[in-house]
């Protein structure tokens, strides 16, 4: 696949495509836009930065705007379910962006804010809503979201809605769904229980793989810093002191730990603004907002807070602390060097991280290269768990999808496929009657 055009959206698209200056679908657009088009489900294997969120928004964009629909209200035919504010915020914005030039409505439902203008947007009518799943959870038992006439269903970074306790809700969200529908299943891992989510969810879905263990780390220059804990925090202030640090995101392991490191580098002169669970939503948008603009250059994130985030320029990615979950790092350095710039990642590494490190290494396949100018410190057990990610506590009825099974693929899907073929899709785009309804 060599450029969009071959993928034969329909011409709105293809113009936003060109106003963007989207050239060449990365590795996973042309492996999922063309299936996904046809209405295939599909299981990707790929984290953000691979340009993941065009690949399933671009064919529910293709699909819904080739239609004359209107929207219903509380009935979104399309849903895109994150785990994090931040990532439905970028998700419904990129949205926007490709969608410019349809008249598609997007809703953006997530927690942390007064529910009335989400509720509002919902009644009023969306065709796509862009949710994470406990405020979707709310507003569907308010009875203000109803998903009956849902025809393609998005969960995206599953393994990170794994890890902030959200499956409990995922399975409710999906013993909702109609059984007719499309699914599109994102995750930057496969370990078992995403696996099995996946087989409830899916139908015989077509496997995407873009997750390069080895490669997606390729263009980031990364340095291991060894150092004892007490002096992390001088390290990295000279660090940023340094010329060629322009932007650069700083990675704690838990939200104390942000919140005394941002205090820390205040008083040392150096502006900061931080990101972690504990923030209300305003302050993580104003903080996201400050270091955007270049109003501070160093941003100091949780893993979770900072899952997805999208931000041009961004030199550099410290470790201050080395995650626990190996895939961590890879997500991490992944703010760094994004659309093919080069980054540069550095991590400072304790005794008490040595495993850690370990684990890193045995994931990405390579041995990170070591400062030369730090001492390797004596091996010490591992900090202590706790206080990293919040968790949703929480009971929730388990009801399984009754009709899984594989049989029947939806009809939308064969209607789709024979769209394609008929090239149905690009009629519709020039605002022809035909319309594509099941
Ligand atoms: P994502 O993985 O969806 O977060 O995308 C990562 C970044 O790549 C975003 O800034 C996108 O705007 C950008 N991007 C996505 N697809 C393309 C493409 N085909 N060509 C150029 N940039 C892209």
């Amino acid at each position: 696949m060599k450029t969009f055009s071959e993928l034969e959206l329909i011409a709105p698209l293809e113009q936003a495509l060109r106003e963007q200056n989207y050239k060449i679908p990365t590795p996973i657009q042309a492996q999922t836009i063309p299936h996904a088009i046809e209405g295939k489900d599909i299981l990707g294997c790929a984290q953000t930065g691979t340009g993941k969120t065009a690949a399933f928004a671009l064919p529910i964009l293709d699909f819904l705007g080739g239609d004359m629909r209107k929207a219903r209200s509380g009935r979104p035919q399309a849903l895109v379910l994150a785990p994090t504010r931040e990532l439905a915020i970028q998700i419904a914005d990129s949205m926007r962006v490709y969608g410019k030039h349809l008249k598609l409505r997007i809703a953006l439902v997530f927690g942390g804010v007064n529910q009335k203008k989400q509720v509002r947007a919902m009644q009023q009518g969306a065709h796509i809503l862009v949710a994470t799943p406990g405020r979707l959870l709310d507003l569907m038992e308010q009875g203000y979201i109803h998903l009956n006439e849902l025809e393609v269903f998005v969960l995206d970074e599953a393994d990170r809605m794994l890890d902030m306790g959200f499956l409990p809700d995922i399975k409710r969200v999906i013993s909702k769904l109609p059984n007719d529908r499309q699914s599109l299943f994102f995750s930057a891992t496969m370990p078992p229980k995403i696996v099995e989510l996946a087989n409830q969810l899916l139908v015989t879905p077509v496997s995407v793989n873009v997750t390069p263990k080895k490669t997606s780390v390729k263009k980031i220059k990364q340095k291991i810093v060894y150092c004892e804990r007490g002096e992390k925090t001088g390290r990295l202030h000279d660090l940023i002191r340094g010329d060629d640090v322009e932007r650069v995101i700083v990675f704690t392991r838990t939200k104390r730990g942000a919140n005394t490191l941002a205090k820390k580098t205040e008083k040392a002169g150096i502006p900061a603004a931080v990101i972690h669970g504990n923030k209300s939503q305003s302050a993580r948008q104003k903080a996201l907002k400050a270091f955007r603009a270049k109003r501070v250059r160093v941003l100091i994130a949780t893993d979770v807070a900072a899952r997805g985030i999208d931000i041009d320029n961004v030199t550099h990615v410290v470790n201050y602390d080395l995650p626990n979950e190996p895939e961590s790092y890879v997500h991490r350095i992944g703010r760094t060097g994004r659309a093919g710039a080069e980054g540069i990642a550095v991590s400072f590494c304790s005794g008490e991280e040595l495993d850690y490190l370990a684990e890193i290494e045995k994931l990405i396949g390579i041995k990170i290269e070591r400062d030369p100018n730090s001492i390797k410190p004596a091996w010490k057990p591992k900090p202590k768990q706790g206080g990293g990610q919040p968790r949703r506590g929480g009971s929730s009825s388990r009801r399984k999808r009754s009709n899984k099974g594989g049989g029947s693929k939806s009809s939308l899907a064969k209607h789709r496929s024979s769209k394609r073929r008929s090239g149905g899709r690009k009629q519709n785009a020039k605002g022809n009657r035909r319309s594509i309804a099941v």
